[in-house]
């Protein structure tokens, strides 16, 4: 999973891209890069956090440019690496440059295809590389000497035609304009703004709004599946739905991935949360459990738990202080390493939790390694029962399309029942939410669920599933 912004400005952006980026942290803290336009490409990536890479932001004077695109990158194989890190651009034809937010899942056979019949060499093992030059190579199929804006939708079609899994992207044509897409399902979020100044208006394309909010920027709406929107040099904006299947947004985009203050789908992801602690507690009263407090992992899971508590009417408490200089422990690669920093992230409030009931909420169980962790130090704590409860339903299947819960082996609940699971992480009960109630909250938003039901919305094949799985596991070896 990956932010990306894209700003087109009449003056320099890169400063506010920068300040931008910062906005979608969340959303990629491995590596982080900048590329602006202005008569040439000027690129600037590294690892790390926008802070580290954009250390002095005073000095943005190599990356000046009137419109730009920046990229925080959240590797869901492998290690990270510099080679890997967007954005990408190439010179032929007319000069283009590209970020972008998903997965592609025929990898494989795209990148042979346009080695054998486009004759491009793919050196890279990213995404948006191989996006980039199917767009690229389709619009020199065209063999064109002016460009025009139907040209460039029906790049898009054809790009969306051969490219498959989720993908939002933002792209810039030198000198002709700014380019943005989605895939035909809409599975990323791709938002899009605007702010007037003395110069004219300036457009900005993002993940999230919350950047949005930061940057001063007024929301204008969010893409369709399958749209692109185009505005050309002289700011005309030009839209159409190139290539649409059946909606399907990404529901792990409301439980855990996107900010709370963001707003996806005209649906603040606080409130959406909210509305699913809510859901749990129906569920949870069936369980007929009585906790005498309702605590939550910090920091996505309050609005969970909170919302929980207020409908069960008992007390929701803060129950663990989060240290928030530790980095994530969920993509480590060695268990050892994750159980490490679990421990070295979370720490009970001791007075809070001795001889309570405690139901500690979190927004997904993926490999049970932070609930088994958290059960224990509650318990150590002086808990007299604890029920973990889980926002999301049970993940039973890879996400293919950029969320990192990458191999069935890994994943718990693909293999034992929720009792089974409260065993292994010495817990009392777990309960998660329904996949039916998650659902039925989106009853006017067609979602992804792949992830808990196994029905992935591109169609894939198993095998391709297991191929993708395949290549994670070899990417995870040392
Ligand atoms: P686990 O400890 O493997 O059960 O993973 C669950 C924890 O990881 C929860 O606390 C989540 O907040 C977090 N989490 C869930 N999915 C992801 C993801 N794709 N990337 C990073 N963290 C995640």
């Amino acid at each position: 999973m990956c932010g990306i912004l894209g700003i087109f400005g009449h003056e320099d952006v890169a400063s506010e891209l920068i300040h931008g980026l910062t906005a979608l942290q969340h959303r990629g803290q491995d590596s982080t890069g900048v590329v602006t336009f202005n008569g040439n490409f000027r690129v600037k990536k590294g690892l790390g956090h926008v802070s580290q890479v954009f250390d002095d932001t005073k000095n943005t004077q190599p990356i000046k440019g009137y419109c730009g695109l920046g990229h925080v990158r959240y590797s869901t194989v492998g290690t990270p690496n510099l080679h890997n890190a967007q954005p990408f651009a190439v010179h032929y034809p007319f000069g283009l440059a590209m970020v972008h937010n998903g997965n592609v899942t025929n990898f494989i056979t795209l990148r042979k295809y346009l080695y054998e019949e486009r004759h491009r060499l793919l050196e890279t093992s990213n995404d948006v590389a191989l996006i980039l030059y199917t767009f690229a190579s389709e619009l020199e199929q065209k063999n064109l000497k002016h460009l025009s804006v139907e040209d460039i939708f029906e790049t898009v079609e054809a790009t969306q035609e051969r490219v498959e899994g989720a993908y939002s992207a933002i792209a810039i044509i030198a000198n002709r304009g700014f380019l943005a897409f989605t895939d035909p399902h809409g599975i990323r979020p791709l938002v899009m703004g605007k702010r007037y100044t003395d110069k004219g208006i300036v457009y900005a394309l993002a993940s999230e709004t919350t950047c949005f909010d930061y940057l001063g920027y007024e929301f204008m709406r969010d893409l369709e599946p399958g749209e692109a929107v185009f505005i050309d040099e002289h700011r005309q904006l030009h839209s159409r739905i190139c290539r649409q299947a059946s909606p399907a947004f990404c529901v792990f985009e409301y439980i855990y991935f996107s900010r709370e203050d963001s707003t996806i789908h005209d649906r603040l992801v606080a409130t959406e949360r909210v509305r699913m602690g809510k859901r749990l507690a129906a569920t949870f009263q069936r369980a007929k459990l009585e906790p005498d407090i309702i605590i939550d992992v910090p920091n996505s899971a309050y609005f969970f738990a909170s919302g929980m508590a207020e409908t069960l009417d008992i007390p929701y408490r803060r129950g663990l202080a989060k240290n928030p200089f530790i980095g994530r422990s969920f993509i480590s690669p060695t268990q050892a390493k994750r159980e490490l920093l679990v421990r070295q992230k979370l720490n009970p409030l001791h007075d809070v939790i001795r001889g309570k009931k405690v139901a500690v909420v979190d927004d997904s169980i993926v490999r049970g390694t932070t609930a088994k962790h958290l059960v224990s130090l509650l318990r150590h704590s002086g808990a007299s029962e604890v029920y973990v409860v889980s926002a999301s339903p049970p993940i039973k299947f890879p996400c293919i399309y950029g969320i990192d819960m990458s191999i069935k082996q890994e994943i718990i609940a693909a293999h034992y029942r929720p009792e089974e699971i409260a065993h292994y992480v010495g817990a009392d009960a777990v309960i998660y939410q329904s996949l039916e109630d998650l659902k039925d909250l989106y009853h006017d938003l067609p979602c992804c669920y792949a992830c808990f039901s196994g029905e992935y919305p591109t169609g894939v094949t198993n095998d391709v599933v297991r191929q993708i799985e395949e290549e994670r596991l070899c990417a995870k070896k040392p």
